[in-house]
């Protein structure tokens, strides 16, 4: 960006002319649907495996070759739907849209053009802004071209046929953050709907973004449509790169460089965006109705089949986590993150009726452990440690049986599968020690000497008890109460202020 502009909010202001721009965001995302086949055909669909390995005649487009649809990937395209609060058609049907290109055995793709099974529908942002979807439509992936040093072209048709949902947004979006912020709220969904998992690094997730700026309050002025991105970063830095491009166009007042209907490519290398075409209109594609498959018909049954499969969505669980459970935006975020550490924090909390105490362990410790490397845990469902186990380690620390720093040792153990918490705790004799001789034994030898705390104590300085608790704990292995150190401490202090008898 020149400094001949500067972000004001979501507004780019005009140091030359002062006029206040602003972004204009349409976005359409790609999405993989998590099926254990391709749409219209019973290949499998794996990441990674050898090229070519999974076809047939169906998604290599051989002549003669008819497509059946899937089921199991409308159903998960009706839950996504639903999710997003969209209409999902009783009837629609599938179009071939014809486009000429090497990883398109067919030379056409099934889409769906103009009656795709869902319209409507949004998603709200933080800001309160409501985004809107168009449509949602199905329809099957191309293979993957791979140019080798410009001198071949590879095919891997392993992809060709997997079955995608588009979503196609209306342009509600004005600035890259917001984008950005649609975007995970879209896969966080397609997520906890069961329906991918939207795993960007596996190409799982693409998007296109339509582009375009407005002079505050003026109408619309001629998109941009930038293809291909395939990470949220490439989104922002996109249109970071983008807006500033069309505004100073405009601001030049030449007409050469003004933003025309076009196809550009984001190089994330040099961090701008360059001409790939000039636009098709959608006439270029030629779409009629595919002949080879029935429309699709769904039946209410089907579709409440689908609502009943849905869970309670990120949005809502999050703020049920703030006004009813009184937790913090960003454990509620923090727990939400994906739908097996959701349901895995509401089973803990349920087992041991203490959810703020709860939130802190699945939030924190147990987080830290998801992500360490060597305990090589794909999922929070993957550790040893199960929901019932740490609402028994909540038990005990409440019972004031362990401290918390014994807690946090035993949780170690757990993670490791050495056993219960109750086992763990008898075996390696972590009990907190609330026996009054031993700790006031502990508290006397650790206050010898420091007379400075005693005095800052009794001067009002409670805080100052601090740097004698400490060494209590270290003399008790960890084990001592640590509530009952403090009140011990503050008895003796007060004690020795006395007039001795
Ligand atoms: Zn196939």
């Amino acid at each position: 960006m020149s400094e001949a502009l500067c972000r004001e909010g979501a507004a780019w202001v005009s140091a030359v002319t002062g006029t206040r721009w602003v972004g204009v965001i349409g976005l359409e995302v790609h999405a993989q649907l998590a099926t254990n086949s391709k749409l219209f055909c019973s290949c499998e669909v794996r990441f990674g495996a050898p090229p070519n390995s999974l076809t047939c005649p169906v998604c290599t487009g051989q002549p003669g070759s008819l497509p059946v649809l899937n089921a199991a990937a409308l159903g998960l395209a009706v839950r996504t739907a639903l999710a997003v609060g969209a209409d999902v058609a009783a009837e629609s049907k599938f179009d071939r849209k014809h486009y000429f290109y090497c990883d398109i055995p067919k030379n056409y793709q099934i889409s769906q053009y103009d009656r795709p099974f869902c319209t409507g529908g949004g998603i709200r942002l933080a800001s309160g802004r409501f985004v809107r979807l168009t449509r949602i439509h199905l329809e099957e992936d191309a293979g993957k071209a791979i140019h080798d040093r410009g001198e071949h072209t590879l095919v891997d048709l392993n992809r060709a046929g997997v079955a995608l949902i588009e979503s196609v947004s209306e342009a509600d979006l004005e600035t890259p953050e917001e984008a950005v912020e649609y975007l995970e709220a879209l896969k966080e969904i397609i997520r906890y709907a069961g329906a991918g998992e939207a795993d960007m690094e596996k190409g799982q997730l693409r998007c296109d973004v339509n582009v375009s700026v407005r002079p505050e309050g003026e109408a619309w002025r001629t998109k941009v449509e930038i293809k291909n991105l395939n990470s949220f970063r490439h989104v922002r830095e996109a249109l970071e790169y983008e807006i500033p491009r069309q505004i100073e166009a405009y601001e030049s007042g030449e007409s050469a460089r003004l933003p025309r209907q076009e196809t550009r490519l984001f190089d994330a290398s040099a961090g701008v965006t360059r001409t790939m075409r000039t636009k098709e209109e959608a006439r270029d594609y030629r779409y009629f109705t595919e002949p080879d498959l029935p429309p699709i018909t769904l039946t209410e049954a089907f579709v409440e089949r689908q609502r009943g499969l849905l869970c309670e969505l990120p949005q809502a669980r999050r703020r049920r986590y703030r006004e009813e459970l009184g937790l913090s935006e960003y454990d509620a975020r923090v727990l939400t993150g994906t739908r097996e550490v959701a349901d895995y924090f509401e089973a803990v909390a349920r087992l041991c009726g203490r959810p703020k105490e709860a939130a802190n362990w699945v939030a924190n410790d147990l987080s830290r452990a998801l992500a360490d490397p060597e305990v090589a845990a794909g999922s929070i469902d993957e550790l040893p440690v199960k929901p019932f186990d740490l609402a028994e380690l909540i038990e005990l620390v409440a019972a004031g049986t362990i401290n918390t720093t014994g807690a946090r040792e035993v949780l170690g153990l757990m993670v490791a599968g050495s056993g219960s918490p109750r086992e763990i705790v008898a075996e390696r004799g972590l009990e907190q020690v609330d026996d009054e001789a031993s700790l006031e034994a502990w508290c006397r030898e650790a206050l010898e000497g420091r007379e400075q705390v005693a005095a800052d104590v009794r001067a009002g300085r409670t805080k100052a008890i601090g740097a004698v608790v400490g060494p209590v704990m270290k003399a008790s292995g960890g084990k001592a109460n640590p509530q009952r150190v403090r009140e011990i401490l503050l008895r003796l202090i007060a004690e020795d202020d006395q007039p001795r008898p």
